[in-house]
């Protein structure tokens, strides 16, 4: 059976449409499927459109978060409630195509054990957006030394990664890198990004740059050595201008004015700061990861086989 996992955050006009697409196209292609629809703490009427939809298909089942807690966390609580035997994770405003299913899982029939949707298009964004988006990709590829640059969060994953990831004990996941770093038998499957049909995205551009933060920093220690870099430079600095002044005094010409001085403390005083900035950055996620707080809460489930999956992992 393909289990697919449905994060939504305020789509209550998507639901029923995603059901009903989704389950005609597996329906029609004759793939045994469940839908496990996660609301992420939404603030309309999601949760209720939900409890219709799993009324209508007993195909549909959902869990319901206590509050919201991100895409990320709503991702891997579909992945724990999920009882196939493989396990697809799709956006449920249908940007990412369900005729796409089809094509992932007969690649899962033949064995493989991630199938990675690949961006073909991107869709419409700004310049600025692409822009910065493709400079966080070349960032995060590096840390990960896999090409992430068309990489999505719309996945196909085999029962054996699935448990994979789920064993990851990390708090601060990030997914669409995660399912490349866990390696296994992969394949990838391109699509077009859809037009957004109802409802509005929920990222805004101070959203965007605390993602990309958040990621960079999950998986790569590089901005610390940019510390020891900086630090670096200031000394060979530092060592010049020295050398310098002592020249200066002992041939009797002393560095003159204010300037020089309130120059020197104003640059290394920015520098430490920033240093110390990055540093906190990494101590604040230790201290994250360290208090061990459950990744999200479920308050309520639907018709669920693993009445005691989730919440704690
Ligand atoms: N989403 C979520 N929790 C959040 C934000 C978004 O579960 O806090 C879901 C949302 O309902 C959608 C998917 O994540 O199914 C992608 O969100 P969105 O369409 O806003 O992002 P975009 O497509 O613009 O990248
Ligand atoms: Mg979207």
């Amino acid at each position: 059976m393909l289990s697919v996992i449905l994060p939504a955050y305020n789509e209550e006009k998507m639901i029923s449409r995603a059901a009903e697409r989704i389950s005609q196209i597996l329906g029609g292609a004759g793939i045994p499927y469940e839908l496990v629809f996660v609301n992420d703490g939404s603030k309309d009427r999601t949760w209720e459109e939900i409890e219709k939809a799993a009324a209508r298909d007993p195909n549909v089942t959902g869990v319901c978060f206590s509050r919201n807690f991100g895409k990320e966390a709503a991702m891997f609580a579909g992945l724990a409630d999920a009882a196939g035997d493989c396990c697809a994770v799709m956006d449920c405003d249908l940007q990412h195509p369900p005729e796409t299913l089809v094509e992932m899982y007969r690649l899962w029939e033949q064995g493989y054990e991630v199938i990675e949707g690949v961006k073909h298009t991107r869709g419409k964004e700004s310049v600025m957006h692409r822009a910065s988006a493709g400079l966080f990709y070349k960032i995060i590829s590096r840390a990960v030394r896999i090409d992430m640059s068309r990489a999505s969060d719309f996945k196909l994953l085999d029962r054996r990664a699935v448990d994979a990831l789920l064993a990851i004990p990390e708090r601060n996941t990030f997914f669409r890198a995660l399912s490349s770093w866990i390696g296994f038998r992969t394949a990838s499957v391109e699509f077009d990004v859809q037009e957004r049909t109802e409802g509005q995205s929920k990222w805004s551009t101070w959203s965007l740059i605390q993602y990309a933060v958040k990621n960079i920093v999950s998986f790569s220690t590089v901005p610390m050595q940019c510390v020891t870099v900086a630090g670096a430079f200031v000394f060979l600095f530092a060592v010049v201008l020295g050398i310098q002044s002592l020249v200066r005094y002992f041939s009797g010409h002393a560095v003159e004015g204010f300037t020089t001085v309130i120059l020197l403390i104003l640059i290394i005083g920015s520098v430490i700061m920033i240093s110390l900035g990055i540093i906190g950055y990494y101590i604040a996620k230790i201290y994250e990861e360290v208090k061990g707080r459950p990744r999200y809460l479920i308050s309520r489930r639907l018709g669920h086989k693993k009445p005691d999956a989730g919440g704690k992992e």
